[in-house]
């Protein structure tokens, strides 16, 4: 296979491929044909002509911090690799935005906000290691989602390189605007199957000054929950609204040398932000007294800051003890209590372990199905996706989703049609088929 005009051109050494050939979502890992990291959009336009003259799968991956098999590299397919993609072109402060292109890394474009007084919002618990087109390309939410919402909700405009290789930009510029069907919203969340994100004008906003932060611990997971539909109903809205249960903690405890298991069998973390901070965690804190064991406020920024790092160590913790099957459904918040038990009894039943951690305020949870560690490229336990596949059937069931931010890629295929119906699922495959009439963008991902 020669791929042509693309820098360093078709790479096909194991240690390449091995890189490539999985994400964190523990899919089975598989060889590529190749991987292709260009270093300018003519280079990749140059390359997806080329892939749909000669019918070759393409899958675009970011940092491969996905947790669907979104950007595993397929045999058969060239892995279009934009993380070298990675320059922030402009902050513009007095517009509020930044115009970056895609490998840039979640974090690095917060703090390059931040030197403005202003934030880049979304932040997933990967923030440090995730980049800005595979947020965009699965929509991703993270800790903050609770007040600032999703990637969605921050995305102004888009270029995208079509599985033809021509080059289109969609959204504006501008705040507001409403000319035409909202293409920024069909891309966002595509997961790689319509096109290759290689731009993005993102919306900052004003940095909070004042932020306070609580650690609420309770005697049972379900006292939290209760607590999460309390803050809900007090009036308050916090930005980060985190909750872990008990074996959760003890995980982050073993990894990270804490001691937060001996505090309480869950956690929720509690950040509010804004010029009123301190007076609405005191809202906060009175709505849940009746749930709560003890409570501890964050003395100052960098207490905060170690409280939302150990938070974000929730999946490493259980990836350090054995296999994670991971899963991401939301409910309406009112039956988070509900889901929880659930959860916890279908573990018990199919006799598999599930952890529990997700970000309440928006109703979604993370039950994470840990098994005992097999070799990488075994398919999950039969146990594990069964429980997988009840917990699905509980999500739907309560008035929720499949996955609530992670996408559906390989991992979850089976069950988008279900969650979709028939009429939609077949919409959204026409509608895949008007951009990529090949079907080379990421075949057998998402729907
Ligand atoms: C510890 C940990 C915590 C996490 N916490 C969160 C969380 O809080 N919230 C959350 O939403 N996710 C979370 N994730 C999942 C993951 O980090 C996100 O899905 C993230 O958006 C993926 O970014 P990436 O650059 O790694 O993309 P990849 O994994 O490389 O790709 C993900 C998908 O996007 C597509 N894609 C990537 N780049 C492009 C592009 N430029 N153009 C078109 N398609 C593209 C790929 O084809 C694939 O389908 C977490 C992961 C880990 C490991």
């Amino acid at each position: 296979m020669s791929v042509p005009a693309v820098r360093g051109d078709l790479l096909t050494g194991a240690e390449v491929l091995r890189e490539v050939s999985t994400d964190r979502s523990g899919w089975p890992a598989t060889a590529p044909g190749g991987v292709v990291r260009p270093r300018s959009v003519a280079e990749v336009q140059g390359f997806l002509s080329w892939a749909s003259r000669t019918g070759t799968a393409v899958v675009t991956r970011g940092a491969g911090s996905g947790l669907a098999a979104g950007a595993v590299g397929v045999a058969g397919a060239v892995v279009l690799d934009l993380s070298g993609f990675d320059r922030i072109l402009e902050i513009d402060a007095d517009e509020q935005l930044a115009r970056v292109e895609p490998g840039v890394i979640t974090a690095e474009l917060d703090a390059a906000a931040s030197a403005h007084s202003l934030m880049y919002a979304p932040d997933p618990g990967s923030v440090g290691i995730s980049t800005i087109g595979g947020n965009i390309a699965t929509n991703a939410g993270g800790l903050r989602g609770a007040k600032y919402g999703v990637t969605r909700d921050h995305v102004l405009a888009l270029d995208v390189v079509l599985a033809d290789g021509t080059l289109i930009r969609v959204g504006r510029d501008t705040i507001k605007g409403v000319a035409g069907y909202d293409l920024v919203g069909l891309f966002t969340g595509s997961e790689g199957t319509l096109g290759a994100i290689v731009g993005a004008t993102l919306r900052l906003i004003p940095r909070p000054l004042r932020t306070s932060t609580a650690a609420a611990f309770f005697a049972d997971i379900g006292s939290a929950a209760g607590a999460v539909t309390a803050i809900t109903r007090s009036g308050a809205r916090p930005a980060v609204l985190e909750i872990l249960d008990g074996p959760t903690l003890s995980a982050i405890d073993a990894l990270e040398g804490t001691a937060f298991r001996t505090r309480g069998e869950a956690l929720l973390v509690i950040q509010t932000d804004g010029f009123g901070a301190a007076e609405e965690l005191d809202v906060v804190a009175t709505a849940i007294a009746p749930h709560v064991a003890h409570i501890e406020l964050a003395a100052d920024a960098a207490e905060a800051e170690r409280l939302l790092f150990a938070r974000r160590r929730a999946l490493p913790a259980l990836e350090a003890i054995g296999r994670p099957l991971i899963e991401d459904i939301a409910v309406p918040r009112r039956r988070l209590a509900e889901a929880i038990e659930r959860i916890a009894a279908i573990g018990a039943e199919e006799g598999v372990r599930i952890f529990v951690f997700g970000h309440a305020g928006d109703g979604n949870l993370h039950p994470i199905i840990v098994t005992d560690r097999g070799a990488t490229d075994d398919p999950a336990p039969a146990e594990a996706l069964a429980a997988a596949d009840r917990i699905f059937a509980l999500a739907l069931e309560l008035g929720g989703t499949i996955t609530a931010e992670h996408g559906v890629g390989r991992l979850k295929r089976a069950w988008a049609e279900r969650e979709l119906g028939p009429e939609v699922h077949l919409l959204q495959r026409r509608l895949k088929a008007l951009f990529d009439p090949l079907g080379i963008l990421n075949p057998g991902s998402s729907v």
